[in-house]
């Protein structure tokens, strides 16, 4: 039996010091910090300008084996290391986190703010509305898709000349076109800039952008498991004249948006990104954007503070940045670039900023290399590859596990057989996180059940497979003292010099960038393509689409395109069913696989299920 009480227990045993000190601690500005209460605080991006002379911290991303119901526990090791590199090490330190969705907060999995004594408090506000930066995305989003719809109303039922007064109005007897609207002009051949001079075939191209409804991709979206809203028809009401269609609700944190405040790098870049998302194509096929739309300028606004970081602490009172967190599988994962930017060089030189990649090293991990630190252009300094006994017993075959009943025998009892079985899927997530020329530390996060012989197989294995180091840690038991061989491992292996590459040229073909992924990360032998998906890849080229990076839409259940398949799969061909794009976060996502549509079913709200809800009852 452990003598740990329950996460809530543990996070409410302690009170958070006033979130002013904690600035004042880490070396921030009173005018950089705008409070929130006493226990979070927003953090203005003008930090960086202040220390751009500064030197940046050492980066290192926590990722993972392959997931298991069983859980691995990356966030409570992230929190733990960082508490152990303040505390063991004396190190300045910042820990940058997602933000947790609704939708698994209040479904099957729970809370995100890590476990036992390795914890982000106040662990409530961590997990529900922090400071709005989801309701922000959730307003500005759900702006867009209204405005696609009145668009299209407006375009079938006013004359070109209405429209045009309403897109370029008179103010005050002045009417001008707006930058954005210069720029579509541009777009559509059209060179003129004062209002007046346009020929009515010119205003007729300038005010209608002829949206094919079959082509809309861009959803509402809502941060709640709403299942019935999976498929709904807009447009019922008496007034918008049998302007019907059937859509869908998506879950907030899969938004485009979300990707990009993930992305971004600060404000000009943040509304460039926006206006360039792409909604749909015109029935000529031209794609049509925020910016054809009119309304990036709006979606900036709503998303002015949601670009700044949050701040927060461990248990320990170690700084934590919350900012961003989208689905590793569905969108690339990672909290954001600005939070990192900022921590990197709050600790300076000397410190250490800890951040973690969601689900497995080959999601969330390569996701982290190949989009994040591509669009930041900072280098990682080391791996911190989570990994536990429990898991790895399931990746050698073992028995497959029910909530609410009791864990078969195999995993609570020693059993050597099954765990090297399953050490296979470790042995290949550390050779892709070598694959960028960083170093990896694995993590052994002990539970109570695991026996002496058991961890030391795992550790030996480790280092025979190509880790740096592997260190068994007992922080959700003890917190940061528990991690403390972990920070020296950290710190060690830190020193080394990064080597660290990419894995493709992003001007490679959206092809052979798929393949290399498949290929070298999964394990695969090969990929197919099928006809729909090669016809998006075609249409995207012709746009002009194609030097992005991919962003991998693939379960998160195995290193394969099947979530059955545990361990290392050997002898696959990944099926590349359809394609997708982000034009506005920068990236060309591919939904693998015969079980596509249960990925697109994750896009969907719905998948948890509120009536099973496993937040405490006493935060409610
Ligand atoms: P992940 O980030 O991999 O999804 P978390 O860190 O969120 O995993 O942990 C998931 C759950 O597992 C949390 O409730 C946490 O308290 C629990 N947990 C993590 N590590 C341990 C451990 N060593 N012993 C017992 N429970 C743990």
């Amino acid at each position: 039996k452990t003598p740990v009480p329950s996460d809530l227990e543990v996070a409410q045993s302690q009170t958070p010091k006033n979130v002013e000190l904690l600035a004042r601690e880490v070396d921030l500005l009173p005018e950089e910090v705008d409070l929130y209460g006493k226990k979070k605080a927003k953090v203005s991006l003008d930090v960086l300008k202040r220390l751009q002379g500064q030197k940046d911290g050492k980066y290192i991303v926590v990722t993972g084996i392959t997931p298991t119901p069983l859980g691995e526990g990356k966030s409570t090791t992230t929190i733990g290391l960082v508490q152990a590199l303040g505390a063991a090490l004396k190190k300045n330190v910042f820990a940058c986190v997602r933000q947790p969705s609704q939708g698994p907060t209040f479904g099957i999995k729970g809370g995100a703010a890590g476990g036992g004594y390795s914890q982000v408090i106040p662990m409530e506000e961590f997990n529900l509305h922090l400071t709005g930066d989801i309701h922000a995305i959730t307003a500005a989003n759900n702006l867009l898709a209204a405005q696609i719809e009145a668009r299209m109303f407006h375009e079938s039922t006013q004359k070109d000349e209405d429209l045009y007064r309403r897109l370029v109005p008179d103010n005050k007897g002045k009417r001008a076109f707006s930058k954005i609207q210069i720029k579509r002009l541009q777009k559509i051949g059209i060179t003129k800039t004062d209002p007046n001079e346009l020929t009515p075939e010119e205003i007729n191209r300038f005010v209608r952008l002829d949206i094919d409804p079959a082509t809309i991709t861009w959803q509402r979206v809502l941060d709640t498991n709403d299942r019935f809203l999976r498929k709904i028809t807009v447009g019922q009401g008496p007034l918008e004249k049998g302007h019907t269609r059937e859509c869908q609700f998506d879950i907030a944190v899969a938004s485009e948006i979300m990707a990009i405040l993930a992305l971004t790098t600060g404000l000009q870049d943040m509304r460039e990104r926006l206006g360039q998302m792409v909604v749909g194509t015109s029935k000529a096929g031209v794609p049509v954007t925020a910016d054809d739309l009119g309304v990036s300028g709006a979606l900036t606004v709503l998303m002015k503070d949601a670009i700044r970081p949050n701040l927060m602490q461990t248990l320990e009172g170690t700084p934590v940045f919350v900012h961003a967190g989208p689905f590793a599988n569905i969108a690339h994962g990672n909290s954001s670039i600005i939070a990192d930017k900022i921590a990197l060089k709050l600790v300076g030189e000397n410190g250490f900023v800890v951040t973690e990649a969601g689900f497995g090293a080959d999601i969330g991990m390569e996701k982290f290399f190949n989009i994040k630190c591509r669009a930041s252009g900072l280098i990682p300094n080391a791996v911190v590859l989570v990994a536990t006994v429990r898991a790895l017993k399931m990746h050698g075959g073992g028995p497959t596990v029910t909530a609410g009943v009791p864990l078969p025998k195999a995993y609570v009892e020693e059993n050597l057989e099954l765990l090297e079985k399953g050490c296979a899927n470790l042995r290949k997530q550390i050779e892709n996180a070598n694959k960028f020329g960083v170093p990896v530390v694995v993590a052994i996060n002990s539970f109570v059940t695991d026996t002496p012989a058991e961890v030391e197989l795992v550790k030996s294995f480790a280092k025979q497979n190509g880790a740096y180091d592997a260190v068994i840690c007992s922080h959700w038991a003890k917190g940061g003292q528990g991690a403390a061989d972990l920070a020296s491992a950290v710190e060690a292996a830190t020193s080394q010099p990064s080597n660290f590459k990419f894995l493709y040229d992003v001007k490679s073909s959206i092809e052979e960038k798929i393949e290399t992924i498949c290929k070298e990360i999964y394990g695969a032998d090969g990929i197919e393509i099928l006809p729909l998906a090669q016809e998006q890849i075609n249409r995207y080229k012709n746009q002009g689409f194609n030097d992005l990076p991919i962003c991998m839409a693939k379960t998160h259940l195995s290193l394969s395109h099947d979530p059955t398949k545990k361990g290392e799969p050997k002898g696959f061909v990944v099926p590349i069913r359809e394609v997708r794009a982000s034009i506005g976060a920068g990236f060309i996502y591919p939904l693998l696989g015969t079980v596509s549509t249960v990925f697109v079913m994750l896009l969907f709200i719905g998948q948890g299920c509120p009536d099973l809800c496993t937040f405490p009852p006493e935060v409610l």
